[in-house]
């Protein structure tokens, strides 16, 4: 692969944050990064945009991208909302669309808000086939649960088989956890410790009923939590209390959760974090910790050292933003779709402004010109055509607002 190069940002490194730096890239790997002009034939001047690293998702199911949300909250734990999703006409009219193009979908999603990394939660027999033709990444080597209590969907084994499963790999055991208040559910935590499930592979879904003692051992066992607010809100009018598992010191990250109960996007869901944490706490949740919940927590929730921070070595993976003139980390949480300059997946542009489609031919990406948000950006693959096709399925000009993307149908 050829070597490229990234000049003039406002670079958030590993070791802080770099001041008009130069990024290089070879090889899908950050080669160089330097206070000083870096040369290469390959190149793009950005003029102090912020240059972050990729930002990941931690909890989605792709399967379930679509839209609008249904429910009819407050639920008492997730299966009654479970019920009526699969009973809604949304998810008749959803069930049209083959699983590739939901998959694509949600794919896409993701890109367009900055991620390049998603935690998709459905068992590997569902989700492998479609992991390769995304446009960014899927976490592919985790072992699962869909949830602690005896009414869990059968997505995984046993949990301590599971969880050995994943000491053993060093990769990531990932359920769904304490969504809801039941009788059952309010004792998922000490039910995973019995299990032998909770430990510092360990990535726990949701757990708003998380009590003190709850987070201590989650903390004393250095298990990582997806915090999903919009979800949360939408089926229980309720949120686990974020500030006690920061404060307990738990590797905590942000996830959406499908945008059929959760936000429309991870750009959605950092805005909404900080207005919710206002709202429940009277005080700020600073902008450092939602970009340190998409990036470098994430990245250890899933053990994968090599995403989550721009380091010499590491994956490049990048999400580049407009600075909005306040700290980087606020251009990140603040950023509006159109805001998303850029992103590089794996060493190679996948999503950017018009302006950048020379780096994609002189990289040779293979890119379509579209319209997002009013903006004129190019993108890896064949949105116009999935939204398309994905029209034909349900029969009429289907829209998603995580995806404004102009198309004739
Ligand atoms: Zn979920």
């Amino acid at each position: 692969m050829k070597k490229w190069v990234i000049s003039d940002a406002i670079v958030i490194t590993s070791d802080g944050v770099v001041e008009s730096g130069s990024v290089s890239v070879a090889n899908g790997k950050v080669a160089q990064i330097s206070t000083d002009d870096i040369s290469g034939a390959i190149r793009i001047d950005v003029q102090g945009a912020v240059l972050s690293p990729g930002l990941i998702n931690a909890h989605d199911h792709l399967l379930g991208t679509y839209y609008p949300k249904v429910g009819n909250g407050p639920y008492e734990n997730w299966l009654p909302w479970d019920n009526d999703l699969k009973s809604s006409p949304i998810y008749r009219e959803r069930q049209q669309i083959e699983n590739a193009d939901l998959y694509l979908l949600g794919g896409y999603r993701n890109l367009l808000s900055g991620v390049t990394t998603v935690s998709d939660h459905i068992p590997h027999f569902v989700g492998d086939p479609y992991y390769d033709t995304l446009p960014m990444k899927a976490v592919r080597e985790f072992t699962m649960a869909h949830s602690i209590a005896s009414f869990a969907l059968a997505w995984g084994g046993e949990i301590h088989t599971e969880y050995q499963a994943a000491v053993d790999k060093k990769i990531p055991f990932v359920t769904h956890i304490s969504e809801g208040f039941d009788a059952e559910t309010v004792q998922d935590v000490k039910v995973l410790n019995r299990q032998g499930g909770l430990g510092e592979y360990s990535v726990l879904i949701h757990g708003i009923a998380f009590s003190k003692s709850d987070m201590e051992l989650i903390s004393e066992k250095g298990a990582s939590t997806v915090w999903c607010p919009d979800s949360n809100m939408y089926m229980f009018n309720e949120t686990t209390d974020i500030k006690m598992q920061i404060e307990s010191g738990i590797n905590v990250t942000l996830g959406t959760d499908s945008p059929m109960s959760g936000g429309l996007n991870l750009l959605t869901e950092m805005k909404f974090a900080k207005k919710l944490y206002k709202s429940m706490y009277g005080e700020e949740l600073s902008d450092e910790m939602i970009f340190k919940m998409v990036s470098s927590n994430s990245a250890k929730a899933f053990h994968n050292s090599l995403i989550g921070s721009i380091k010499e070595g590491n994956t490049a993976d990048f999400t580049l933003v407009r600075d909005r003139g306040g700290s980087p980390h606020n251009s990140i949480v603040d950023a509006r779709m159109r805001d998303i300059l850029l992103v590089v997946v794996d060493g190679l542009p996948a999503y950017g402004d018009l302006e950048f489609a020379h780096v994609f031919e002189s990289l040779g990406v293979d890119y379509q010109e579209i319209v997002v948000d009013g903006v004129d950006k190019v993108v890896t693959g064949d949105l116009i055509g999935l939204l398309k096709r994905i029209s034909r399925a349900v029969g009429f000009k289907k829209e998603f607002p995580f995806l404004p993307v102009d198309f004739d149908f």
